[in-house]
């Protein structure tokens, strides 16, 4: 008998199964609650790309089934989920802060995806317990400059929390004016912070504290079980992570703009986007954060922040790291034994990049000199450094004017490029070859913040394409686009009279 081809209908999306381990962790860890609902939801923007990859149905946001919109608004619970905040600590602006916690933020739980579980996080979503002085809410603008960083981020290859969809809503919110409400619904293995090590140090909870270790060992770091000292063996490996994203962070000219120790990700991602910005022109002591008076967080200095909360970290997991016995000299001595390989691993993280961003295949002694000089270039002139970096992939030794241009030093700059000539010429460097290559790690596209603020106008004008658009180009940061040229322009001079905030 012969087979009859089947007429049922493709078998329907089955829901999403939610699981949540950090629930799991008990009572210690985080109050439940469901979302404030707000009114008046409606789609600002979604990334595609993403929904493809936890392996959702391409109609997710309209399917009938699962109400996207009104669950991402808060105004319906997700089926089978059971959301919650999390409470954390930590450090902020080099200061212990007390007590933090997701003051506008639910953790929906965690869903299965072809990537391996992700957690799902509703931000804006209301108070919690944990809002202090906060409305519990996330203003529109902030929530499309997570959104597009987000992606952003992880399409020039960083590490970094993804952003699925942000959802607008008419609820007034005060600021430093009146702005509009909205959500951010962000994806990542964990949102699990430092903070959340310092908080159950400091509150002296330390069989919580040892359950969070525990947790975090088994989920994302098994192979550090088997030391003779997980706790230990953790806290370097997170270290390691660490050092690899700052040296991601000062290769594109990212700044943070707020690396508080409860802005840091016990994984090594990079998270919560808030008055971040992208260098236009190289200074080095660029601070994005027009709310950081003392300059704490300028481009310079992240490397050594992250150091920095790397030992706020080693703190915390003192007692982890002594397991039953007193936390004694010997106990400091391992954890920062632990911290040593971050400045190494840093180091040669950024010069790797820093060669490849230069083209040259082999390694050569000076090639660090020659990197540092062409960035003391830059800033003796604050050039624009992507663009920059962007044209130094066409140079050629008989033909320079593109990236020669930028410069009023001609003199300078002739100088240092006579010496990557020179360097080229030693390995037989092939012009179109190298071009290539130098194209694939300097990107052509990034979130200046002049782009992001275009898209906001437009979005607080009821318009979404913009934001669309611009997530669009920023999805294939390397490529050419000869269409989107304009995105990869000088900014315009107004850009200089931006600013960003810790408001959001
Ligand atoms: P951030 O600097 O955005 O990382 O936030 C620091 C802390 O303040 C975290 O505990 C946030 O949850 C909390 N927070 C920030 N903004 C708000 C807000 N509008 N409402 C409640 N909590 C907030
Ligand atoms: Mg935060």
């Amino acid at each position: 008998m012969s087979a009859l081809p089947s007429l049922a209908p493709p078998p329907a999306t089955p829901p999403l199964r939610w699981r949540n381990r950090v629930a799991a962790l008990g009572r210690d860890f985080h109050t439940r609650l469901p979302a404030q609902a707000l009114p008046e939801p409606h789609w600002v923007a979604r990334s595609e790309p993403l929904a493809a990859e936890l392996g959702w149905p391409a109609d997710w946001a309209e399917r009938p089934d699962w109400r996207a919109l009104e669950v991402l608004a808060g105004g319906a619970p997700w089926p089978g989920a059971e959301p919650l905040a999390t409470v954390y600590s930590g450090h902020q602006f080099g200061v212990w802060a007390g007590q933090l916690g997701d003051g506008r933020a639910l953790l929906l739980g965690e869903v299965d995806t072809p990537a391996g579980p992700m957690e799902l996080q509703l931000k804006g979503s209301g108070l919690t317990p944990y809002s202090r002085m906060g409305d519990g809410r996330a203003v529109l603008r902030s929530s499309i400059r997570e959104f597009l960083a987000s992606e952003a981020m992880h399409a020039l290859g960083i590490p970094t929390t993804r952003a699925l969809a942000v959802v607008g809503s008419t609820l007034p919110v005060r600021r430093e004016t009146v702005e509009t409400a909205a959500t951010v619904l962000r994806v990542a293995p964990s949102f699990l912070r430092f903070g959340h090590f310092e908080h159950f140090a400091h509150h002296g909870q330390p069989a919580a504290l040892r359950r969070l270790l525990d947790f975090v060992v088994d989920a994302f770091y098994p192979e550090v079980r088997e030391a003779a000292n997980p706790a230990a063996a953790l806290l370097e490996a997170v270290a390691r992570r660490t050092a690899r994203l700052l040296a991601d962070w000062q290769a594109v000219g990212f700044c943070h703009g707020v690396m508080n120790t409860d802005n840091m990700s016990i994984l090594g991602l990079t998270i919560d986007y808030g008055p971040y910005g992208f260098l236009d022109g190289f200074d080095p002591r660029h601070v994005c954060n027009h709310s950081d008076h003392q300059g704490r967080y300028a481009y310079a200095r992240q490397p050594g922040i992250g150091l920095w909360n790397l030992h706020a970290l080693a703190q915390a997991m003192l007692p982890l790291i002594a397991g039953d016995d007193d936390v004694t000299e010997a106990t400091g001595e391992l954890a920062l034994a632990a911290l040593e390989p971050y400045k190494a691993v840093y180091e040669d993280g950024l010069a790797e990049q820093l060669r490849a961003k230069l083209g040259l295949a082999g390694i050569e002694p000076d090639d660090v000199a020659l990197a540092d000089d062409w960035l003391r270039l830059l800033a003796s002139e604050r050039t624009d450094f992507t663009i920059a970096w962007r044209r130094l992939a066409d140079f050629r030794a008989d033909e320079p004017a593109p990236v020669r241009d930028l410069f009023i030093d001609r003199a300078a700059f002739d100088a240092w490029a006579a010496r990557y000539a020179a360097r080229l010429a030693r390995e037989s460097s092939v012009d179109a070859e190298r071009a290539a290559r130098m194209k694939r790690v300097n990107p052509k596209f990034v979130l200046r913040n002049h782009l992001a603020e275009q898209a906001i106008r437009a979005a607080e004008g009821g318009d979404f394409g913009e934001t669309a658009r611009l997530l669009k180009v920023l999805q294939r940061p390397y490529d050419e686009q000869p269409e989107h040229a304009a995105y990869a322009d000088f900014p315009p001079d107004w850009a200089q009279r931006l600013e960003v905030s810790c408001s959001s």
